[in-house]
């Protein structure tokens, strides 16, 4: 009989010892998993603790295939949301993968474009006036004709805005000038003497090789765009495109310098434009201009309001 007892109490030791076991480990499991430390340096990643041991975490990189590769470059350097919550929508991306974005006001048939930011973070007021435009349009759709319909595109070189506020933010990633870059006259080299030419840029590989020369060449053979503004800055007013002028363009540019302080015609650099988006523009029938700020900071709010009205009233 005592024996008997002992071999129950025995069982019974080793039970308690065994249900204590198992039951750690069940609380050990139930705990939340850890979040390791990544280090400021890092990317952020998605962390996946499959077992609340000592073994590292196994981690799965949201952003680059390999964590200890170079992270890509803050991919939206320049956020901008409407408090509307109207999105823009991407046509296109640049060399490094930043999204390029058209705003679209109005349903008419007359289709009108505005870019801004193709020379990049060196002329970077012209996207903080597109941003300032698509603000006030959000608020104020009733400016928009009936018979019209307006894009926006507010930054066509998000590289090179994100690079620099400076000569260096002029180019895309390739060193392109993208007002060089489009296939309607078209140069590999061009004469320099009048033209900007403070750091090193190129013309590109072969007409309309960047991305982003691509995305706007895109859009135009998608829609049937009747006008377009190329913003720039600074100070050397307002260009026709087209080589000669364009009739319809420089009529354009007559109407936007009745309302506006920018020169036209521009001022003569000696400057020979090749590739430029607004030649492009013509050649795909519009009536375009490039369009040049007072300076390198200022937007120019009130008068390009009174622009904006006139190109969008502008037959
Ligand atoms: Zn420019």
């Amino acid at each position: 009989m005592l024996a008997w007892m002992l071999n129950i109490a025995g069982l019974l030791a080793i039970l308690t010892v065994v249900m204590f076991y198992v039951g750690g480990r069940i609380a050990l499991a139930s705990k939340p998993p850890a979040t390791p430390t990544v280090t400021a340096t890092k990317p952020s990643f998605n962390v996946i603790a499959t077992m609340p041991t000592q073994e590292p975490p196994r981690v799965v990189p949201s952003i680059t295939p390999d964590p200890l590769a170079t992270p890509l470059p803050n991919t939206a350097p320049t956020p901008f949301f409407l408090a509307s919550g109207r999105r823009g929508t991407t046509i296109g991306l640049s060399v490094l993968g930043r999204p390029i974005e058209v705003y679209t006001f109005g349903q008419g048939d007359r289709q009108l474009l505005m870019v801004a930011g193709i020379h990049g973070g060196y002329e970077w007021n012209t996207i903080t006036l597109a941003d300032e435009m698509i603000i006030y349009l959000d608020a104020h759709p009733e400016m928009i004709p009936d018979d019209v319909t307006l894009y926006i595109i507010r930054d066509i070189n998000p590289d090179g805005a994100a690079r620099s506020h400076t000569d260096e933010g002029r180019v895309n990633e390739n060193r392109v000038d993208l007002n060089r870059n489009f296939p309607t006259n078209w140069k590999a080299e061009w004469n320099r003497d009048g033209c900007w030419n403070d750091t090193y840029t190129t013309s590109g590989t072969t007409p309309g090789s960047e991305s982003e020369t691509k995305t706007v060449m895109r859009f135009f053979a998608s829609h049937h765009i009747s006008a377009a503004i190329s913003y720039h800055s600074a100070a050397l007013g307002i260009f026709p495109g087209g080589t000669p002028w364009d009739a319809d363009s420089k009529r354009l540019a007559k109407t936007i310098a009745e309302v506006a302080s920018y020169p036209y015609p521009p001022v003569e650099t000696g400057c020979i434009y090749t590739g430029t988006l607004a030649d492009y523009a013509v050649s795909m029938g519009a009536a375009a201009v490039d369009m040049e700020l007072s300076n390198h900071h200022d937007t120019d709010f009130e008068m390009n309001l009174n622009v904006l009205n006139a190109f969008l009233n502008w037959r």
